[in-house]
C-alpha cells in the first residue's frame, strides 16, 4: 500500500479531531496571502502549507525541478510535470510533515512561513480551466428528471443505460467557493402560456455534482480506454452546477441546456488527489444491459464519498437538505472518460469533467431542489420555519464532502455561493 494513506501516519501540526486535512490528504490549491503573489498551497489540518515558500528553501530540492512551479495562479503546470512528480511532492511533503521528521518543524523561523493559519488566506479557482463537460451519470436523477419534464414517456430514454450522457458546458464561468451568485435572467414559457416572457428565472436551483480534473491529455484522433483512465485524472473537487429550471424546460429542446447552466458553476477550491481517494474505492451499480466493449472495466471504479448540501437563509442557521454518495453514479470516471474520447476527443491538463447531480434512491438523497421539492409540489422546510421551493434571493448553499474509512476520514472542505439579486 502507498506509505502516504497509511492510517498510521501521524503529523506533528495539530489537526483537530473530524478535520478534513489530515497527514493522509495533502490536496492541493491555489491561495493568496498578504502582500505575496498566488501560489500553490496543500492543506493540513487548519493551516495552509506554503509550496512555493518550501522550494525556495530548499526543502524540495530532491524533486530536482528546473523551477518554482509552485510560485503559479494555478496548479495547471505543476500537474502538466506528470504523474512520476506527482508522486515525488506528495511523498516529499507526505514526509516532511510526519511527526518523526524534524526538518522542517525544528526550524521556527521558516516554519512561520511555511505554515500560514488557513482562517487568513484568500483561496483562488486552483485551475486554468480550458473545457468543461457535464455528464448525467445519476440513474435516480435522470429518471426523476425524466419523470417531471416527460410525465407521458418513458423516464429514462433509451440511450441512457448505453452511455455516459453529457453535455460540453461553459469554462468561463466556474468560480471558486465563495464567489456570490447572481440570479440569472432569460427567457421562460409560464405554465398555460403560449408566448415566453422574459425576466429573473423564479426556479433557481443547485445541484450536487463531484468533478475530476485531467491530470493528463490525450491527442486529437485518440482515446483514452477505460484501463486507462486513472493515469489521466489528477483529482477532484465539488462541484455545484448552478441551474434555473423554468429557463432549462423552456429552452433544452433539442440540444440540451443552455442558458440555464451557463451562468455559474462553484467548485471548491481543494483538489482531492487521486492518490489520497484510492483507500475509498468501491463497487458501483451493476450495469444491465451490458455495455459495449469500449465502456467495460474492473474492478472497483466508484468512490465512496458523503455529500451533503445545506441551505443557509439571510437569518438562520444552515439546514442540511440532503445527503448523497458518489458511489450511487451508474457510470464511473474510467468510462465518463472513455465515453468523451472515444471519437477522438483530444483532453487538455486543466479541463473538468463533472458527474451530473447525484441523487440516491431515498427522498432525503436527491441533489437538487427539482427533487428534493418535486418541482415545487413539495416544499421543504428551513430550521428558521420558512419554506422553499426553489432557491431564494439572500440564501447561502453550502456542499461538503468527505470519506471515512475505519480511523481515517478525508474531506474536500466545502464549496458555497450565496444567491444575490439580478441587475
Ligand atoms: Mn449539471
Amino acid at each position: 500500500m502507498d506509505k502516504t494513506i497509511s492510517p498510521d501516519l501521524k503529523s506533528w501540526v495539530n489537526i483537530p479531531a473530524g478535520s478534513d486535512f489530515p497527514i493522509q490528504n495533502l490536496p492541493y490549491g491555489i491561495f493568496k496571502y498578504g502582500t505575496k503573489k498566488p501560489r500553490i498551497g496543500v492543506a493540513i489540518g487548519e493551516h495552509v502549507l506554503d509550496l512555493a515558500f518550501l522550494y525556495r528553501k530548499g526543502y524540495l530540492d530532491n524533486l530536482f525541478l528546473n523551477e518554482n512551479v509552485f510560485k503559479s495562479k494555478s496548479l495547471n503546470k505543476f500537474i502538466g510535470l506528470g504523474k512520476a512528480y506527482w508522486n515525488l511532492t506528495r511523498n516529499r511533503i507526505s514526509e516532511l510533515l510526519r511527526e518523526e521528521n524534524t526538518e522542517l518543524r525544528a526550524n521556527k523561523e521558516d516554519l512561520k512561513e511555511a505554515l500560514v493559519p488557513m482562517i487568513e488566506v484568500e483561496m483562488l479557482l486552483p485551475l486554468q480551466i480550458g473545457d468543461y463537460t457535464d455528464f448525467y451519470s445519476s440513474m435516480e436523477h435522470a429518471t426523476n428528471v425524466g419523470k417531471m419534464f416527460r410525465p407521458n414517456g418513458d423516464a429514462l430514454l433509451p440511450n441512457w443505460k448505453h452511455l455516459p450522457v453529457g453535455y460540453h458546458g461553459r469554462a468561463s464561468s466556474i468560480v471558486i467557493s465563495g464567489t456570490p451568485i447572481q440570479r440569472p435572467k432569460g427567457q421562460t414559457m409560464p405554465e398555460g402560456a403560449d408566448t415566453p416572457v422574459f425576466g429573473p428565472s423564479k426556479l433557481l436551483d443547485f445541484e450536487l455534482e463531484m468533478a475530476f480534473i485531467i491530470g493528463r491529455g490525450n491527442e486529437m484522433g485518440t482515446s483514452i480506454p477505460t484501463t486507462e483512465a486513472e493515469s489521466h485524472i489528477f483529482g477532484m473537487v465539488i462541484f455545484n452546477d448552478w441551474s434555473a429550471r423554468d429557463i432549462q424546460s423552456w429552452e433544452y429542446v433539442p440540444l440540451g441546456p443552455f442558458l440555464s447552466k451557463n451562468f455559474a458553476s462553484s467548485i471548491s477550491p481543494w483538489v482531492v488527489t487521486m492518490d489520497a481517494l484510492q483507500a475509498f474505492k468501491c463497487e458501483g451499480p451493476v450495469q444491465d444491459p451490458p455495455v459495449l466493449p469500449y465502456l467495460k472495466f474492473e474492478g472497483n471504479k466508484n468512490y465512496d464519498i458523503n455529500l451533503e448540501v445545506f441551505i443557509k437563509s439571510d437569518k438562520g442557521e444552515a439546514t442540511l437538505v440532503c445527503e448523497s454518495n458518489t458511489k450511487y453514479l451508474y457510470w464511473n470516471i474510467n468510462q465518463q472518460l472513455a465515453h468523451h474520447t472515444i471519437g477522438g476527443c483530444n483532453m487538455r491538463i486543466g479541463d473538468i469533467c463533472a458527474s451530473g447531480t447525484i441523487s440516491g434512491a431515498k427522498p432525503n438523497s436527491y441533489g437538487s431542489m427539482l427533487e428534493l421539492t418535486w418541482r415545487g409540489t413539495k416544499p421543504i422546510t428551513l430550521n428558521d420555519g420558512s419554506e422553499r421551493k426553489f432557491l431564494q434571493d439572500g440564501d447561502t448553499v453550502i456542499m461538503k464532502a468527505s470519506c471515512k474509512k475505519g480511523d481515517i476520514r478525508i474531506g474536500f472542505g466545502e464549496v458555497t455561493g450565496k444567491i444575490i439579486p439580478s441587475t
